[in-house]
Parts: structure tokens; C-alpha cells; sequence
């Protein structure tokens, strides 16, 4: 992909398979597809570059049609779907790239993700095989997976042979996924935030409200400078259409390395989603 336009600041990840992906992108879990052609509009009219459904989101259509008549080239938008639980399988998981290219209206796709391990269904090695096969005939540009845990992220390398290019994962102050980051910056693998603002459940916490003061910006502002600070890539949701902006206006100020440590102190291992381990819906035996 190509970084030609002159709205798009966000700065772009170089990947392990030489890829580039913007650091920040823009989410759209829980968005009806009758909403998100308005927010995916807005969001590229702001300057993202970076869009990031799912399959189970129920929203490709919508999501597609925003990217195709947003008289943005192809090439200056990074997109990515994921693959839902049910479909996991070599034949499966290619019917599923084909229904989900079909309803986006795209011929490629930048980046695909297996969106859960489901370790009990034990497909997540012949789905990712399927992956390969797809990036191999340039369908897809880059494979990755989401929600795996480092023994899942072992496995699938000792038996594909293949890092994956990025593992997105929760990952939010109260979340801060330390054990994975160090083992994704070790293998080359891309730390992707989801749920970057906790849901939104992290904003009035007084640690942020007290930085976002000090450096006249929202909590929101902050939690997402401290992702970039950190070096993931990350993709907060919103379909309020100044939030949009507000969340990618991120690029003109710093947190000092005092204020990044008072944020990342804020760990306590707490979720807004599933635990990946356990999470097994969708599941056909
Ligand atoms: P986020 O952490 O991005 O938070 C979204 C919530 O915060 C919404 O309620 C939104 O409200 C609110 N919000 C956003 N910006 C602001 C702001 N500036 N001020 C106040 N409130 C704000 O949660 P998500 O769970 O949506 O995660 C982001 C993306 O990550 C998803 O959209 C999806 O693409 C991905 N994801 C991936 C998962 C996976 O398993 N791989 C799981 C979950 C998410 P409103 O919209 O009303 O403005």
C-alpha cells in the first residue's frame, strides 16, 4: 500500500513479511451495517487509512461500500477481516475468504486473521495453512491471527513454519499483555490492540483524567498516545463522528516517560472480553 495521501499521519508498522500497516486504524465491532458506511466514511474524510470488520461483525457490506466509493484508491487503505470460529478448516476457511471478498467487493485483502485460537476445535493449524495458500496466490497480503495466547503462537510456528504478521489481541491500560508484547517483540510479530480504550470503561479512571489535564488533551487522546508510545498498532471504535476525529488527532503532542509508566501502572489483568483459552463460541464438533 501506498502513504501518498496528505491527511494520512498515521505512522506506518513495517511487518516481518515487509507489509506495512498504519499504526492507527479504525474499528467497527458492534456497528450495524446500516451504521457503518456513515462512520467508515467519516473516518477516512479524517484521515484514517486503516480499516478494521470482521466476518461475525455482520458489517463487510457496509464497510466495503464505504471503502470503494470513498474515491480513495485501493492501495491507500489497509483493510482487514477476520475469519469467525465456525469456519476454522482448510475448505471452510477458504469458502469463508470468498464470502467475505465478495461481500467488501474487493479483490485482496491486506491483512486476514484467524479471530480466535478456539484451541479445542484444534483446526487453527489447517485454517492457517489455508492462509498461507491465499496470501500465496496474492489474495492476501498478509497473514496474522488474533487472541492467541504465546503456547497457541508456538504451535502454529513449529507446525507452519510461519510467524504470523501480527496477533491482535485486548490490550488496554487495565490489560497491558506484557508476557505476550515481549514474546510478539522477540519473534518479529506485530502487537495489534483491540478494545484500545477498555470499552471506554478506562476514560474516567483518575490516573488518565489526571495526565489528559496536565497535557490539555482527552482521556481518549491519551490512552491512544500511550499505545502508539508503546509501539502497537491500534484501532479504537467510535460512531460518534467527533470522537472519530478526536481519536486520530494524536499526533502533535507526547507523553513523557513518567506519564507512559503512571498509565502502564494501571495493569490489573482485567478484561471486557473473553479469555481466549476458553472461548469457544461458534464451535461445530
Ligand atoms: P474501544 O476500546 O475502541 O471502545 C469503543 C467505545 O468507546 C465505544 O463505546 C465508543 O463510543 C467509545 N469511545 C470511542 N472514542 C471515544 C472518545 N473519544 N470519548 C469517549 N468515548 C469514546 O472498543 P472496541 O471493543 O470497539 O475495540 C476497538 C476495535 O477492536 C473493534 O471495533 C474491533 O475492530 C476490534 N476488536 C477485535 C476483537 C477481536 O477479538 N479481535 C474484539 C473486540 C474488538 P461511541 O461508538 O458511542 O462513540
Amino acid at each position: 500500500m501506498t502513504f501518498s495521501s496528505e491527511t494520512n499521519t498515521a505512522p506506518p508498522i513495517v511487518l516481518s513479511d515487509g507489509n506495512v500497516i498504519p499504526q492507527l486504524g479504525f474499528g467497527v465491532f458492534q456497528v450495524p451495517d446500516d451504521d457503518v458506511f456513515a462512520a467508515v466514511t467519516t473516518a477516512l474524510e479524517v484521515g484514517y487509512r486503516s480499516i478494521d470488520t470482521a466476518a461475525i461483525y455482520g458489517n463487510e457490506e457496509g464497510t466495503g461500500r464505504a471503502i470503494r466509493e470513498s474515491g480513495l484508491t485501493r492501495d491507500e487503505i489497509y483493510v482487514t477481516t477476520k475469519l469467525w470460529n465456525s469456519e476454522q478448516g482448510y475448505d471452510s476457511t477458504l469458502r469463508a475468504f470468498d464470502a467475505s471478498i465478495a461481500k467488501l467487493g474487493l479483490d485482496y485483502l491486506d491483512l486476514y486473521l484467524i479471530h480466535w485460537p478456539v484451541a479445542a476445535a484444534d483446526r487453527f493449524i489447517d485454517t492457517f495453512r489455508a492462509f498461507q495458500a491465499l496470501k500465496s496466490q496474492g489474495r492476501i497480503k498478509s497473514i496474522g491471527v488474533s487472541n492467541f495466547t504465546v503456547a497457541h503462537l508456538q504451535r502454529l510456528i513449529a507446525e507452519t513454519g510461519e510467524i504470523p504478521a501480527v496477533n491482535q489481541i485486548e490490550l488496554h491500560p487495565r490489560l497491558a499483555q506484557r508476557e505476550l508484547r515481549e514474546f510478539h517483540a522477540a519473534n518479529g510479530i506485530a502487537t495489534e490492540a483491540w478494545s484500545p480504550l477498555g470499552q471506554g470503561t478506562v476514560l474516567d479512571d483518575s490516573t488518565i483524567t489526571a495526565v489528559a489535564a496536565a497535557v490539555g488533551r482527552t482521556a481518549a487522546q491519551v490512552i491512544i498516545r500511550w499505545h502508539l508510545q508503546l509501539g502497537n498498532v491500534v484501532i479504537p471504535k467510535s460512531v460518534t463522528p467527533s470522537r472519530i476525529a478526536e481519536n486520530f488527532d494524536v499526533f502533535d503532542f507526547e507523553l513523557t516517560p513518567e506519564q507512559m509508566n503512571a498509565i502502564s501502572a494501571l495493569d490489573s489483568g482485567s478484561r471486557v472480553g473473553p479469555d481466549p483459552e476458553s472461548f469457544t463460541l461458534g464451535l461445530i464438533n
